[in-house]
């Protein structure tokens, strides 16, 4: 199986805590005002990877056990990725998806595209909704505004509704907007 790439970070600090190997897909047709990867927007652009490429990549830094799916729109490439992502948590590792769409919306859309709800299941956490330039604020934590939400996934599937994660105290090391 592949997967169509922009491109990939593999120490990133920024997409998640701790040190992530971040995987940016190519495709996205939420197309928000004011998004910071606009050329990852066409479906047909960027570099085929295979999974196993992919893999070879996440393992190469042995000080990364966290993954980061951004983009470009994972989950318009659920297939694949949910592939990946349950090799990846079987290995470990802790697993991170941004995504344009809504946590709520996703759950329709798992009703028509099985693979939908496949990754969703796989993730600890769901950073959703589209970028809202109205909304931006440079103080939030991992996301770009304040629509947005990080959606605890193993609490928000025991509970059927919306958990909202909470960093580690640690974590905290400025005054943020929630
Ligand atoms: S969902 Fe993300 S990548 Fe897609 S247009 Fe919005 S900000 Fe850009």
């Amino acid at each position: 199986m592949t997967v169509r790439v922009f491109g990939t970070a593999q120490d990133s600090i920024v997409d998640g805590p701790g040190l992530r190997y971040a995987l940016f897909v190519q495709g996205c047709s939420h197309h928000c005002e004011g998004c910071h990867n606009a050329k990852s927007w066409p479906a047909e652009g960027g570099t085929l990877m295979t999974l196993g490429q992919i893999l070879e990549q996440v393992h190469g830094n042995g000080l990364v056990r966290s993954v980061t799916l951004s983009g470009g729109e994972p989950f318009e490439q659920p297939e694949p990725l949910a592939v990946l992502a349950a090799q990846l948590k079987g290995e470990g590792y802790n697993l991170w998806s941004y995504s344009g769409y809504t946590y709520e919306q996703l759950q329709a859309m798992a009703a028509e595209r099985p693979a939908v709800g496949e990754l969703l299941a796989q993730l600890d956490v769901l950073v959703d909704g589209p970028f809202r330039k109205d909304l931006k604020s440079l103080g939030l934590l991992y996301r770009g505004s304040a629509n947005q939400r990080l959606v605890d996934m193993p609490a928000t599937l025991a509970a059927g509704e919306v958990v909202v994660w909470q960093p580690p105290a640690f974590e905290v090391q400025q005054p943020l907007e929630w």
